[in-house]
């Protein structure tokens, strides 16, 4: 497993894979929606994925959110969740995701 750049003392997430199917999931759910019983292998989400598509959530008149879709593990992990720290996000840049705030993810950017 390719780790790109270090965490920056960030909480690191650990994503299940279904030892049946090989089917990865985030967040780790009782039942798989794979359908197998097995306990997942859990394995720490290191590497970046890259961002799908976002959108501005306007919480209050001074307050908003960025959502991003992210690509990890060659596009057989899409995680949406708030951009911690920063609102500027594009198509294409490099994200990690780490524990959220109000959310159980987060992503943070790393690059582009
Ligand atoms: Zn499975």
């Amino acid at each position: 497993m390719p780790t790109d750049e270090p965490s920056n003392g960030r909480d690191t997430v650990e994503y299940g894979t279904c030892p049946a199917c090989r089917y990865v999931m985030l967040p780790i759910l009782p039942l798989s929606p794979c359908g197998h019983d097995d306990q997942p292998v859990l394995t720490p989400l290191t590497e970046s994925g890259i961002v799908y598509s976002w959108t501005a959530v306007q919480r209050t008149l001074e307050e908003s959110t960025t959502l991003a879709m992210a690509d990890f593990l060659e596009g057989r992990l899409r995680i949406t969740a708030p951009i911690i720290d920063s609102a500027e996000i594009a198509i294409g840049d490099r994200v990690r995701v780490t524990l959220g705030r109000d959310t159980p993810f987060g992503l943070y950017r790393v690059g582009n």
